[in-house]
């Protein structure tokens, strides 16, 4: 086939390949446009405690389409990875946590609650990021540990001593750090050990195969729970879909449950409401 220079100097060999970089370039461009222009929200999931009392929130990202559709973080994260958008997006979702948060400690029913807000690895890796969460914690005047912050495994894959000073300057800022996904990573358990974590947070795959009973799975799931009880951490089990993988959790002694069974992520109102907010 005969090579053909695109607009950028790319060449495609492949129609369809071109379709889809085109189609990759629309979406980033629609999303720019999404975060300066008011198209993205906030839904809240909670999260809840042995006894079904929640004690905090998960914050996601929404971001509607004409026509009630919405597309997907799992789809729109990677690309805003990709192009640098995740810079802006995630001080987005910062501020509008912490304005939210800062609304929470004049509302008796929500001052209590702690709000968890996923950072990306990109964003985690800014050498700026302490200092901005800092600034934000000022500006807001939040008290500190009801401010969540969920980090996956992969930002250790670059440097690690890194990655273990920016954990420890956020701790020395009293927020909450909490290891999202955890299982599905690498060489998990020395980070675990290591590591300011106050949260770690047990992958849904893992939860979602509970039911089968499966013995690999029930005993990787205890074997968590019972680690990070003894290392003092909080442990969260994500994905709870049935009553049945609730009393799994809790009798192995899981502290904090979150998924479908307790509630689906929700507009902020409706999350307000349910906890008999004004
Ligand atoms: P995550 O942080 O692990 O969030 C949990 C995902 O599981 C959410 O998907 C949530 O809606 C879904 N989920 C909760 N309960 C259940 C359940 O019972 N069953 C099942 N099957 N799923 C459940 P969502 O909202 O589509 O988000 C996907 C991922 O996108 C998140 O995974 C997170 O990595 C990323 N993401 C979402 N919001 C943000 C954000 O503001 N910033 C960044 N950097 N990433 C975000
Ligand atoms: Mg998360
Ligand atoms: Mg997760
Ligand atoms: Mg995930």
């Amino acid at each position: 086939s005969v090579k053909q220079a695109g607009r950028n100097g790319i060449a495609f060999f492949d129609p369809e390949m071109e379709a889809r970089v085109r189609q990759r370039h629309a979406l980033q461009l629609a999303l720019a446009q999404a975060i300066d222009g008011g198209g993205l929200q906030l839904y809240l999931q909670p999260q809840v405690d042995a006894r079904g009392h929640t004690v905090g929130a998960e914050a996601l990202l929404r971001w509607p389409q004409p026509g009630g559709r919405f597309v997907s973080p799992a789809e729109f994260i990677p690309l805003a990875e990709e192009s640098g958008l995740i810079l802006p997006l995630g001080a987005w979702v910062l501020e509008h946590t912490a304005t939210l948060l800062a609304r929470w400690q004049t509302e008796p029913a929500l001052a209590r609650l702690r709000l968890a807000v996923n950072v990306s690895p990109r964003q985690f890796r800014e050498a700026d990021f302490v200092d901005r969460v800092a600034e934000v914690l000022r500006r807001h005047r939040l008290p500190a540990q009801h401010l969540e912050l969920e980090i996956t495994e992969s930002v250790f894959l670059g440097d690690l001593e890194e990655a273990r000073r920016t954990l420890q300057r956020l701790k020395a800022l009293g927020v909450t750090l909490a290891l999202d996904d955890f299982g599905t990573g690498y060489s998990s358990l020395s980070y675990l050990a290591e590591l300011p974590f106050d949260v770690i947070k047990i992958d849904q795959h893992f939860v979602a195969r509970l039911p089968q009973r499966r013995r690999a799975d029930l005993a990787i799931v205890s074997t968590i729970i019972a680690l990070g009880r003894k290392l003092g951490t909080t442990v969260l089990a994500e994905g709870v879909e049935t009553a049945e993988q609730a009393e799994y959790l809790v009798t192995h002694g899981c502290h904090l449950l979150q998924g479908y069974h307790f509630g689906r992520p929700m507009p902020i109102e409706s999350f307000e409401r349910g906890l008999g907010a004004a």
